[in-house]
């Protein structure tokens, strides 16, 4: 996971255009109507945006009545909503662009409403509160506070990822010599309880572990074919200190605790699976 740069211009404007590009209708009036109530909550949005505390703005059920109206503002074929996509997108490094932050595993295929739209239907536009992501993901993401009010996911425009490692996977030969990975959470190096917390909640509503898990499996047989293809040249000892190196460029590229990353640590980190790959060696040679 890598955090996202967010929209640098006037939210506002991406509203104001929306209704402007609507055809005149009853809807259309509504919602010029209600123009200084959202550059009110527009303002509100951005000031908890800067703070990092989207949590605390309330829900405001004057905004029921123009749910509907709101919400034909957003649609994903329209020239706004593209224009919103595209510009969000262009502003990432081009390695994550189009991945899903949320998961690192699918294409941002959809935009996720940060503040859900059904709530909030009043940032529906709103550039800052729409976050690219998979369409599983966004599947999951129907509510955003827990009952006490914290917050269930990480905001990756927002919150600072720890440069610690806090995600692990743990492996086993079973009776075929077939490799079952088991990813999991710990907070081992003592990352401050609430961002732990908050990411091990993440993890949770958005299925990750599972979904990592049963992602591991072909990522690991690619792995295994080029550690076995590079064993005619050079030693174990040699090719894992490649991959060594080639995992701190990707953790720079994808994220400390990418996946993939933490898989091939496990991997090389580990005695009893060099042995595994020296007695595969031997077994080809044979
Ligand atoms: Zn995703």
């Amino acid at each position: 996971m890598k955090n996202l740069v967010s929209y640098p211009h006037n939210s506002i404007d991406v509203h104001l255009t929306a209704v402007e590009r609507k055809k005149s209708s009853d809807s259309k009036r509504k919602l010029i109507s209600i123009e200084s109530n959202i550059r009110t909550d527009y303002t509100e949005y951005d000031l908890h945006f800067h703070e990092n505390k989207l949590e605390n703005i309330p829900v405001k059920p004057f905004y029921q009545s123009f749910k509907s109206d709101l919400q034909s503002l957003y649609d994903y074929q329209n020239s706004t909503i593209k224009e919103v996509k595209g510009h969000i997108e262009k502003l990432q490094v081009r390695t994550i662009r189009n991945t899903c932050q949320n998961c690192t595993i699918n294409s941002a295929n959809t935009l996720d409403h940060i503040l859900p739209q059904g709530e909030f239907p009043e940032y529906i536009v709103n550039p800052k509160n729409l976050f690219p992501c998979c369409s599983q993901c966004n599947s999951y993401k129907n509510k955003h506070l827990e009952k006490d009010g914290e917050k269930l996911f990480l905001n990756l425009y927002l919150d600072n990822l720890p440069e610690e490692q806090y995600l692990f996977v743990d492996f086993e030969f079973d009776e075929n010599d077939e490799i079952d990975f088991n990813y999991k959470l710990e907070n081992k190096f003592k990352i401050e309880t609430k961002t732990f917390s908050l990411i091990v909640s993440h993890y949770d509503k958005l299925h990750l572990l599972e979904r990592m898990r049963l992602r591991a499996n072909e990522v690991y047989s690619e792995i295994e074919n080029s550690i076995l293809s590079g064993l005619n040249k050079l030693s174990t000892e040699m090719i894992f200190e490649e991959i060594k190196e080639n995992i701190s460029n990707d953790q720079r590229a994808y994220g400390f605790n990418h996946w993939k990353c933490v898989l091939k640590l496990a991997l090389i980190s580990d005695m009893k699976y060099k042995k595994y790959i020296e007695e595969k060696k031997e077994r080809t040679r044979a």
